[in-house]
């Protein structure tokens, strides 16, 4: 696809040691943008989801196409105290520290079939506390769906028995 020859390697960022995948070059191509959107809405068609989560922030730009493309509800889970109203939060574990995906506590009805999209699968850790958090609002988590996984980093691994979608894989 286009948008592989579009992701641009930039070393050192956000920390020493890092790769890190840009992806803003594909947004800005409108060619590549629309493939992802629809490859993406493609694959997770098959999962009948009545609600798109998408992991803030890279996983807002992929996640709501997606959601108006399959004329289905967008929920943002967003970082600790971004949200004006109630709020249901999952804490998760960093290399150093802890983070925090948050979402409204009215965001997802009972028993609603929800996909979480984002742009990058990397250790799998946001991923997992998004998934917890659909279930704490009484969700169930029908798949995962990444632009990109960096699978030498194994996030698959901390996902065994969910359905997941990636495009591209390194
Ligand atoms: P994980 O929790 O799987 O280790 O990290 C995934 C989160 O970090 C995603 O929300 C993703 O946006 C971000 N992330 C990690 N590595 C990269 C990268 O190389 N490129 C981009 N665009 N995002 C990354």
């Amino acid at each position: 696809m286009k948008a592989a020859t579009l992701i641009r390697d930039i070393p050192d960022f956000p920390q020493p040691g890092i790769m890190f995948k840009d992806i803003t070059p594909v947004l800005a191509d409108p060619v590549a943008f629309a493939e992802v959107i629809a490859a993406l809405s493609e694959d997770i068609k098959r999962l009948r989801p009545d609600v798109i989560v998408g992991i803030e922030s890279r996983g807002f730009l992929f996640g709501a196409p997606v959601a108006h493309e399959l004329g289905v509800g967008f929920v943002p889970f967003r970082k600790a105290g971004k949200l004006p109203y109630k709020t249901v939060t999952q804490e998760y574990a960093l290399e150093y520290g802890t983070a925090t995906v948050e979402a409204h506590v009215d965001a997802i009805k009972p028993g609603q079939r929800v996909v979480i999209v984002d742009d990058v699968l990397a250790t799998g850790g946001t991923a997992v506390a998004a998934g917890q958090l659909v279930e704490k609002l009484g969700g169930a988590t029908v798949g995962f769906a990444f632009f990109i996984e960096l699978a030498f980093l194994a996030g698959r691994s901390k996902l065994v028995g969910r359905d997941i979608t990636t495009l591209l894989s390194y």
